[in-house]
């Protein structure tokens, strides 16, 4: 598995399977990722690289601290100050599809909507943006690959837009 932030500054690679993946509801995780959710990729030490940039910490508390990207933001990982174990945030693989929950924890704080998410009306992201009668679109985010090593942030890509 491979993935990174949303501007590529930072990428990093993970060696074999996770253990697994959970989502935490707590407050916490809610601020971390400024969602209602965090959802997580447990790994055994070892087992990730970062294989561009490094990324800036947040000490959210005496027990862990938290991974992103100052450029961009994105949250990427929590570690835990005990066990040195590294989480990393499964919206930010380049295949989220591949980290499915097994298990959720801080469910005191889950948001009473969160059940009736996939009922809402809803629109793909080409239907969002087809009456879109102004500059075409053109996204900064890096591709949900890896790039070559002279590929800069901000260098326009295909892809998903928003
Ligand atoms: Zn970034
Ligand atoms: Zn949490």
């Amino acid at each position: 598995m491979i993935g990174g932030c949303q501007c590529g500054r930072i990428r990093y690679a993970i060696a074999g399977e996770p253990v697994e993946t959970t989502v935490c509801h707590c407050r916490m995780c809610q601020k971390a990722v400024g969602g209602p959710f965090i959802t997580l990729v447990q790994l055994r030490p070892g087992q990730l690289t970062w294989t561009r940039g490094t990324p800036d910490e947040f000490r959210s508390s005496t027990i862990a601290t938290r991974l992103f990207c100052r450029d961009c933001g994105t949250p990427l990982a929590y570690v835990d100050d005990d066990t040195g174990a590294l989480e990393i945030t499964s919206g930010s693989l380049d295949d989220p599809t591949r980290a499915v929950p097994t298990r959720a924890t801080g469910t005191e704080s889950m948001l009473h909507w969160i059940g009736g998410v996939p009922s809402l009306p809803s629109r793909t992201t080409g239907q969002n943006y087809a009456n879109r009668n102004k500059r075409p679109v053109v996204s900064f985010q890096h591709p949900d690959q890896d790039t070559p090593p002279d590929w800069t942030p901000g260098k326009p890509a295909q892809g998903m837009v928003g």
